[in-house]
């Protein structure tokens, strides 16, 4: 998987659900582009391919928000967004170190680009592409 382009929300989703068979307890996923890219979108089908039932919702307001699963190997998702946070900062000041060494858990980070000198020891790097109203572009990098 590396570049796609996705011509509706459904296939974003669809591509997050797909995506969730790859993880493996303890990957982090860093989330990039611009509000109204598709982070949040693909982080709902993410869930669901997980087997969370809980509605996702832009943890704009909160930094993290935790889901937990009870079925399969991943015991939980960790869902940060970092919107709020005006200038790249480093986990540890934002309490999440903990966050990230969760050896049974995913963390999936909103606004990755504010995260200061940190690069996780496994996961991947996704990077949201507005195109047009209904289209994305999403290219996926593994770390
Ligand atoms: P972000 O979390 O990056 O700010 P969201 O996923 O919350 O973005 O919002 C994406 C918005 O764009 C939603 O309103 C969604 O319905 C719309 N949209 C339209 N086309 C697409 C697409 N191809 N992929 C994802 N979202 C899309
Ligand atoms: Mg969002």
């Amino acid at each position: 998987m590396n570049k796609i382009i996705t011509n509706n929300s459904d296939e974003t989703k669809k591509l997050g659900l797909d995506f969730a068979g790859k993880l493996r307890a303890g990957d982090a996923l860093l989330l990039y582009g611009d509000l109204g890219a598709g982070k949040t979108t693909f982080t709902q089908g993410l869930a669901e391919g997980l087997g969370i039932k809980d509605r996702i919702l832009s943890p704009t307001f909160v930094l993290q928000r935790i889901h937990e699963i009870n079925e399969g190997k991943i015991k939980k998702m960790n869902h940060i967004d970092l919107y709020r946070i005006e200038k790249p900062v480093e986990i540890g000041s934002l309490g999440l170190t903990e966050t990230f060494e969760e050896k049974q858990s995913v963390a999936v980070v909103e606004w990755a680009d504010r995260l200061k000198d940190f690069k996780p020891k496994r996961g991947y790097r996704i990077y949201f592409k507005y195109l047009t109203d209904v289209k994305r572009e999403i290219e996926v990098e593994k770390l």
